[in-house]
């Protein structure tokens, strides 16, 4: 069965009737790049740089970002790799030390909003990012948007960023991806314009999950309600995918739903193109695709749509996926 696996690595992810799916990984600290290789992915899709920032006591500088995320760029060129910046607060390490708890940290200071209140931090990491995308092909994405404006406010600080580069003479691509993390139902509600100023999409299902649900990933008092088929989270996936195809960017996922391999086959039916999973798991979420029909993907997809119970779409899903084992 290793053997199997093993020779799964280098091939291409493709459903039985030919359509490709990037199959990338989730990556957390920088030792873990050599498993980026190995495991078989086609680049890296959620570096969650918050561990590497926030582990050490202090932020490591930008030279030391620009080392450590160069790095990324040239272990997985010609694939991409897609740096997050900095996710901090909620059930993550803060940023800095509150002068106060704050009442609910999940609904408060955290991904984006840190960065934007922070800019001379959020200024280094994305020079950092911009100046180690001359070594390979990065994308930038940005955590727990809630709106369009939030993307806008980002953007621009990006742009300055690239302008002060370029007054600089130091290089960068230019035409470096732009993301967002799709995770908060607002943003899925507003993807149709949020698309407008992205290349593309990653859904951050551990996150829509919650919000969506109003269910605290971490409680185990109500974890019986934090069902990813949960129908109201399938509408909103199909939403966002949706919005994404009006406007001709793309969609990953990158929460725990895609190293999910009993909802692979309701992933590939939702119209995704991309999945970014551990890479412990990457080999069997390879191996399920490729057994796959996107056609009867699209099928269940439709049927789990109807739906009104996570466990009727579970069901629906977990027939097909039950073939693929
Ligand atoms: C998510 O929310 O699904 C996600 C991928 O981000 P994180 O788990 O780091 O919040
Ligand atoms: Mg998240």
């Amino acid at each position: 069965r290793e053997r199997l696996l093993d020779n799964l690595r280098d091939r291409q992810t493709a459903t039985t009737d030919g359509r490709d799916i990037t199959l990338s990984a989730n990556v957390e600290f920088n030792h873990e790049f050599p498993l980026v290789e190995s495991s078989g992915a086609a680049g890296i899709g959620l570096f969650r740089t918050e561990f590497y920032l926030l582990g050490k006591g202090e932020i490591p500088s930008e030279e030391s970002q620009y080392q450590v995320y160069s790095e990324a760029a040239r272990i997985t060129a010609p694939h991409q790799a897609i740096i997050r910046t900095l996710d901090a607060g909620g059930d993550k390490l803060p940023a800095e030390p509150l002068p106060e708890p704050e009442p609910n940290p999940f609904l408060g200071w955290r991904g984006i909003r840190v960065s934007l209140t922070r800019r001379g931090m959020f200024k280094e990491q994305l020079r950092a990012i911009l100046r180690a995308s001359a070594h390979g092909r990065l994308g930038v994405m940005f955590p727990l948007v809630s709106g369009v404006g939030e993307i806008m406010q980002a953007k621009s600080i990006l742009q300055e960023c690239m302008d002060e580069l370029d007054r600089e003479q130091t290089p960068y691509d230019p035409g470096i991806e732009v993301g967002v993390m799709i995770e908060v139902p607002s943003a899925a509600m507003m993807a149709d314009e949020i698309a407008k100023e992205v290349d593309f999409f990653s859904i951050g299902t551990n996150d829509l999950i919650q919000y969506t649900v109003a269910v605290d990933r971490v409680n185990k008092h109500v974890s019986n309600l934090y069902k990813p088929t949960n129908p109201a989270v399938i509408r909103l996936i199909k939403m966002t995918v949706e919005a994404a195809n009006n406007n001709g960017i793309w969609t990953g996922v990158c929460g725990e739903m895609a190293s999910d391999l009993l909802l692979t086959p309701l992933l590939i039916g939702l119209g995704v193109d991309e999945l970014s999973v551990g890479t412990h798991q990457l080999p069997k979420i390879k191996k399920a695709i490729r057994s796959l029909s996107h056609a009867e993907c699209a099928t269940l997809a439709d049927e789990a749509l109807r739906c009104r119970f996570s466990s009727d779409i579970l069901a629906l899903t977990e027939k097909l996926a039950h073939r693929t084992y």
